[in-house]
């Protein structure tokens, strides 16, 4: 396989960027830079004068000059089947649920339909440049296949489990405990380490799981520590109300997922918006990640995430776009939306933070340093690159842009895909082959 350079003003990250004025230590900017990329991996990133008189001299060159080529987006919270749900006129999350998420879930039983809409749902992605994603299947064991499949052909790093639900919730989604768990364990033996494919273990939310199911839930992670856990917490008052009535022996919300042993350091905990201090030192303590999806909180009303005090109580956190509760499918979407939930609460969010977030941020929030997220040696070579100038609007703003921050900070309040010009998976260019 030929080598390859990627040749461009490349941008990595080191680490968390928290002060105002982010330090330069925390990241690596090279203005003709490049990667060289062997077997779908980075071999180094350096001065593209450097590399192509020395490692990557016989390599195929692709210039992307001037753009920017950042490591390839990270999304920690997203529903794949909700392709088809997005925009929906609802009150909130349990009307939102009820009235159009659990009908739609449904149609996952039907022949060919997962198949269709994974299909679309990675084309989307690609367009959109997030490379690697936590994701949402549905109840039906066939939605996983589908996604799997379907990732596995794309060799795109992803994340993803079925749905386990077994009360509260039309019968068709339904399973129970033991067919929860014994799909649940047929999947994982099938997908789990296969190519770039992880498995998470993945009780939708206290709400729509019996105690037995639960129990079960917490059996698996027993069995398979190194998995993933992914569920949703203290999104909604109501929601939180109904946890109460159907766990009343629980000390909160977050008590009920750490009784039966779902919390740990892989665990991905959607919006943690409405917690006690309680709740944030036990997601703390427990090295749990609080996951914040600023496009879905605000479309669905849920609240505004409080970073600040997170961060006080040392919570590790993500950014994720939540389709379909989420309205779009860009990160820089996501970031723009973010920085104004923070804004409006007095919380700064530089734009080096945000892109550290998107990438190196989210990389380590599942676990995933050194594999994605980043140009360090080794890595996996999925890479996004990206046009400031993309649309007459970003154009006309750009000739006042003097900065990288200042780049940054218009990438993510008017990008979107238009903003981006190619993306690779595992060194392969992905964004041109989809027309
Ligand atoms: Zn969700």
């Amino acid at each position: 396989m030929t080598d390859i350079l990627l040749r461009g003003r490349v941008l990595t990250f080191h680490d968390e960027p928290l002060a105002g004025e982010a330090s330069s230590e925390t990241y690596t900017y090279i203005e003709d830079g490049a990667l060289l990329i062997r077997n779908g991996k980075i071999v180094m990133m350096d001065d593209y004068s450097v590399l192509r008189t020395d490692a990557g001299r016989d390599a195929e060159v692709m210039d992307h000059r001037p753009h920017l080529i950042v490591p390839g987006f990270i999304d920690c919270h997203i529903h794949y089947p909700q392709m088809q749900v997005v925009g929906s006129y609802a009150g909130a999350l349990l009307e939102w649920l009820n009235k159009y998420t659990f009908v739609e879930e449904q149609k996952f039983a039907n022949q060919g339909h997962p198949e269709r809409i994974a299909s679309i749902f990675f084309d989307e992605l690609i367009r959109h440049g997030t490379t690697t994603a936590a994701a949402y299947c549905t109840v039906h064991k066939a939605s996983v296949q589908a996604f799997f499949t379907e990732a596995h052909k794309r060799n795109m790093r992803m994340i993803a489990g079925k749905v386990m639900m077994d009360r509260n919730a039309p019968p068709g989604l339904l399973d129970t405990p033991q067919s929860g768990y014994d799909d649940t364990k047929a999947l994982i033996d099938e997908w789990h380490g296969q190519g770039r494919q992880l498995y998470a273990i993945t009780p939708r939310f206290a709400p729509t799981s019996t105690p037995e199911q639960l129990e079960m839930s917490g059996a698996l992670l027993r069995e398979f520590p190194e998995l993933h856990v992914q569920t949703h917490l203290g999104e909604n008052l109501a929601e939180i109300a109904f946890v109460r009535e159907l766990f009343p022996w629980s000390r909160d919300y977050t008590h009920v997922y750490e009784h039966y042993g779902l919390l740990g350091p892989k665990t991905l905990l959607g919006h943690c918006i409405h917690l006690t201090d309680a709740e944030i030192a036990a997601i703390a303590g427990s090295r749990s990640v609080a996951v914040f999806c600023p496009t879905s909180n605000l479309f669905i009303g849920s609240g505004l995430f409080d970073l600040d005090r997170l961060q006080k109580s040392n919570v590790r956190n993500a950014i994720a776009t939540d389709i379909g509760g989420g309205t779009s499918y860009s990160m820089l979407r996501t970031l723009d939306e973010g920085y104004k939930i923070l804004n409006i609460q007095g919380q700064r969010y530089h734009p080096l933070r945000s892109f550290y977030q998107a990438t190196l941020g989210n990389a380590r929030a599942l676990s995933l340093e050194g594999v994605v997220g980043s140009f360090t040696p080794g890595a996996e070579a999925d890479c996004v690159v990206l046009d400031a100038r993309a649309t007459s609007a970003l154009r006309v703003r750009m000739e006042t842009v003097e900065t990288l921050i200042e780049e940054l900070m218009l990438l993510q309040t008017m990008g979107d895909d238009r903003s981006v010009v190619e993306v690779y998976v595992a060194g392969k260019a992905s964004k041109s082959a989809l027309d």
